[in-house]
């Protein structure tokens, strides 16, 4: 079976190919498929996450699977959420990875409450029409460090300090950041979810 990742986030790409390879599905990105960018207009993952999946599966006439992932501080009372991505422009800098965590650094100067939870919620469809989504959510919870540290992963991977590791997500490799990310999580349901209603 062919499955359209409705993303165009490299990182996130990487992952979830790598994470998704046991089920044999031929995973194909959507930009290979002349897919753009689906609106993404609503207040939480899973609305997102869905609007993605059947975007990608209209234009494809594929099964899709998406991600809608994000960063919730404590601090700041679950925010950015599902706008993490455009977090940095709140602050008059370009949209990008680094540019968010500096954003986020700056914005978090002289606060001592750092605790901050990674999320991915994943949706896939058979059809665009699919009544009934597969959904699948995982959490990985941290804290904000002062200084980025490690050079994998993307995103808020450097800032992103997980106690029970000692060591910040970027500072892992990839196979042990899947192993404890909030992707991981969120996958490993998926491919549960897809082994006992797909195959
Ligand atoms: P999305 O593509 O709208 O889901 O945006 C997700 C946002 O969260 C982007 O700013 C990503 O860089 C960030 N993000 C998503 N997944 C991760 C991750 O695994 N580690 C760090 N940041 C992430």
């Amino acid at each position: 079976m062919n499955i359209v990742l409705a993303s165009n986030n490299a990182g996130k790409l990487a992952e979830l190919q790598a994470m998704l390879a046991p089920l044999g599905f031929g995973l194909r990105r959507q930009s290979e498929l002349g897919i753009g960018e689906a609106p993404e207009p609503y207040r939480t993952f899973v609305e997102n996450a869905l609007a993605k999946a059947r975007h990608a599966s209209a234009a494809s006439g594929l099964p899709a699977l998406a991600d809608d992932a994000g960063l919730c501080v404590d601090a700041f009372g679950g925010q950015p959420g599902v706008d993490t991505a455009y977090y940095a422009t709140r602050f008059g800098y370009a949209k990008g990875d680094a540019n968010n965590v500096r954003a986020l650094l700056e914005q978090m100067q002289g606060i001592e409450q750092r605790r901050a939870a990674l999320v991915s919620t994943l949706v896939a469809l058979r059809s665009a029409d699919d009544p009934e989504p597969l959904i699948a959510v995982g959490r990985a919870v941290g804290e904000i460090v002062r200084e980025p540290r490690g050079s994998g992963g993307f995103g808020f991977d450097p800032v992103m300090f997980i106690p029970a590791l000692g060591k910040t997500f970027a500072e892992l490799p990839a196979d042990e950041k899947n192993a404890h990310s909030h992707r991981g999580q969120a996958a490993r349901a998926m491919i549960a979810l897809m082994r006992e209603r797909w195959l």
